[in-house]
């Protein structure tokens, strides 16, 4: 059924372009699993935004004799003598030359009949490759392309070397790309007339084409203007989605909730502590939304231990007090657990009735629980984030809170706001996130910033601790462990392979233990949900002394007795993960200390992030310095570091375009809500090439 829809909904004009990669000839079901992974989606489509990071220049064409060593050259030579190789191990060579000078191709390990097939001797040929000099003679070694005069438009090209991973080569993903290309259709154009001609972009079809075959260098710069006109369109898509989406929610009628201020009252008397002056304006905040008539979709924004939980707790309150329910998703079960532990005794002195519900729940102790919260007998209900993306029913839902929103992507908001008829949502990020990335994630959400700290922490002392000094540092570690300290130790991130953090964290066990006993224990994500909560309930207790673990500890886990971190590998760690996982110590109120344990040598931005972490814990300045990182260095050469969820944008080369993004999703929602004008139609289009169409379904349901 929901294929069914999508087809007839898609604009015809994409049906090319969205066909499976194995359409493509060439791509047969291995390639296409490789390429898949490699570019991020199984359509064509999601070639096309797979952009060259360099190129290889093939339009110089000199004679032999100036051809400069090191250089990468097209020549056109006639093929002199074969001199096969004398024996394995050595080279076979094919003396050409042209009419001022002589080349000596190098083979190794190629067979004769091939080689002689390709270089007929009084043959004219045209090879391309990189010179070099070998005792005052010019050779070419394995050229990259042979052909004859007919050749020549495919080989004298300025050839795009692309980003490529294992099972890849930068041949099959260019010949792939370039069938992608010929079936780029010609699109109407989105974009605003009178703005496009004032930047002077060209059409989108051009523009793509023009990414993959970059006249020289100045085409890979992000201010070229295809890619400019390219990362609007992505920022444009994006914006627009969430416009809708506000808007959508802005007709939403919520409900007022005018609560009696009793539950809340008690909680304030339970707690030991009063609230900072952040945590009361943010609750002021989303009071009065809840007191209007229409309903709330706000952000909190505040830094790990800024004190989020008990002003979600309190806004819950506020919706039981007028007899709703409220929800609070946490996006990990250990999370959901611990939200359930440290809140439940809170909401049981208010006498508030709440259930916790995960994957974990199954069979009649599920079927018990949905019962409860769709009679309403449970007026708080803790889950994980599934809670809404499986069908279950509430009795009344009055608000619902996402805690930890980085792992909650725009399509779960839209999910979630097109589920819940008149529910409140609060959404709580520990992510601090710049106010011009803001804009990128959660569009016209409202924003409250809890910035400032409950009172009485330490500064968390943060040190860089090179690799070799490593038993060093456990000597220190031993002794803290004897004045009663207890320790996380992270084990660094392999790429893309949890099952390669598992190794790692497993074998930092496997040392540690013979030295530490029974007083270490292991976390890891490939453990059962009640393997973890055993460990980490030892840790709680302080039966274990130091946890080993990987990145699963990184959000909201709360252990204020745990005073110290060690980070293993630092320099593979994001600066914005390396401030999350900080963040689980200095949670009491004595002094912590954060061990950054690095392998060197460091690149530049690698060291940069490192002093940054050392000299800062401000994470909106983090946050800052991050996307500023991001934005520069490291982008040529290993990954493409574009913006977190963004195909083609970068920072800070299009920050400027995000804000006019925004700008120009306004004026099309308030002149064009439905979408139904010509240009309304054609960014339809723009939805579905930015996989924005569950934003169209949805405003097709309202
Ligand atoms: P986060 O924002 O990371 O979710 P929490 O809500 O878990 O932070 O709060 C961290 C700790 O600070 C908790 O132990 C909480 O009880 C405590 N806390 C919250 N607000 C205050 C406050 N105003 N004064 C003192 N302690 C507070
Ligand atoms: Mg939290």
């Amino acid at each position: 059924m929901e294929t069914k829809t999508k087809a007839l909904m898609r604009p015809f004009a994409l049906d090319t372009i969205s066909r499976a990669l194995t359409t493509l000839p060439g791509v047969g079901p291995r390639n296409a699993k490789f390429l898949e992974k490699l570019v991020g989606g199984p359509k064509v489509m999601d070639l096309l935004w797979h952009a060259p990071i360099d190129i290889i220049d093939r339009r110089f064409t000199p004679p032999v004799k100036d051809a400069p060593a090191g250089k990468v050259a097209t020549l056109t030579v006639r093929v002199d003598k074969h001199f096969p190789s004398a024996r394995r191990n050595l080279p076979y060579r094919i003396q050409c030359s042209d009419d001022t000078a002589s080349i000596t191709l190098v083979y190794f390990h190629a067979r004769k009949d091939w080689l002689e097939k390709l270089f007929p001797i009084g043959q004219t040929v045209i090879i391309s490759g990189k010179i070099e000099f070998y005792q005052g003679q010019a050779q070419m070694p394995h050229p990259d392309a042979v052909g004859t005069e007919e050749d020549r438009a495919q080989i004298q090209t300025v050839e795009p070397i692309y980003p490529l991973t294992s099972g890849i080569t930068n041949n099959t993903l260019r010949k792939a790309i370039g069938a992608a290309l010929t079936n780029v259709p010609v699109l109407d154009e989105w974009l605003d007339p009178a703005y496009k001609k004032r930047e002077k972009w060209p059409d989108w079809h051009d523009a793509i084409k023009a990414l993959h075959a970059p006249p020289g260098p100045n085409g890979l710069e992000p201010e070229h203007p295809s890619r400019m006109r390219l990362a609007y369109d992505e920022f444009l898509a994006g914006q627009l989605a969430l416009a809708l989406v506000r808007h959508r929610e802005q007709r939403k009628k919520g409900r007022a909730f005018n609560g009696d201020n009793s539950l809340r009252n008690k909680l304030l008397e339970t707690i030991p502590f009063s609230l900072t002056g952040a945590q009361q304006r943010t609750l002021q905040e989303i009071y009065t939304d809840m007191k209007s008539e229409l309903a709330m979709l706000r952000l909190i924004q505040g830094d790990v231990g800024s004190g989020k939980t008990i002003v979600a707790a309190l806004a819950m309150l506020a919706a039981v007090e007028c007899g709703t329910q409220a929800a609070l998703m946490a996006p990990t079960e250990i999370l959901a657990r611990q939200h359930a532990e440290n809140l439940g005794e809170l909401f049981d002195a208010c006498g508030v009735r709440h259930v916790t519900l995960t994957g974990r729940d199954k069979g009649k102790n599920r079927e018990l629980l949905l019962q409860q919260i769709r009679s309403g007998a449970a007026q708080i209900v803790i889950g994980t984030h599934s809670l809404f993306q499986e069908s279950i029913e509430f009795s009344d839902l009055g608000l619902a809170v996402v805690d930890e929103q980085h792992r909650f992507g725009v399509h779960q908001r839209i999910q979630l706001s097109s589920k819940s008829k008149a529910t409140d949502v609060l959404v709580m990020t520990a992510t601090p996130i710049p106010r011009t990335l803001t804009l990128t994630s959660y569009g016209d959400m409202d924003v409250s910033r809890i910035d400032e700290k409950p009172p009485g922490r330490k500064p968390i002392d943060t040190r860089l601790i090179p690799a070799e000094k490593l038993d060093d540092m456990v000597d220190g570690l031993a002794r803290q462990i004897q004045k009663g300290e207890r320790i996380y130790w992270v084990c660094p991130l392999v790429e893309e392979s949890e099952f390669m953090d598992v190794a790692a964290a497993q074998e930092r066990y496997e040392i540690l233990q013979p030295r530490f006993g029974d007083r270490v224990g292991l976390i890891h994500g490939r453990m059962k949900p009640n393997e973890k909560d055993t460990v980490m309930e030892k840790f709680i207790k302080g039966e274990l002394d130091i946890l080993v673990a990987t990145t699963v500890i990184e959000v909201g886990v709360n252990v204020p007795e745990a005073t110290i971190i060690v980070i293993e590998h630092a320099e593979r760690f994001g600066l914005a993960q390396l401030h999350q996982l900080r963040g689980r110590v200095g949670r009491g109120s004595d002094k912590s200390y954060c061990f950054l344990v690095y392998k060197g040598p460091l690149s530049q931005t690698a060291k940069e992030r490192l002093s940054i972490m050392r000299d800062t814990e401000d994470g909106f300045i983090i946050a800052e310095k991050d996307l500023d990182l991001r934005g520069s260095g490291e982008i040529l050469g290993t990954k493409q570091s574009g913006l977190p969820g963004f195909k083609l944008a970068h920072f800070p080369a299009h920050k400027e375009l995000l804000q006019a993004a925004r700008d120009d999703a306004r004026l099309i929602i308030d002149k064009d809500p439905e979408l139904k004008t010509p240009r309304g139609e054609a960014l339809r289009t723009l939805l579905y090439l930015f996989e924005m169409d569950q934003t169209i379904k949805y405003m097709r349901s309202g």
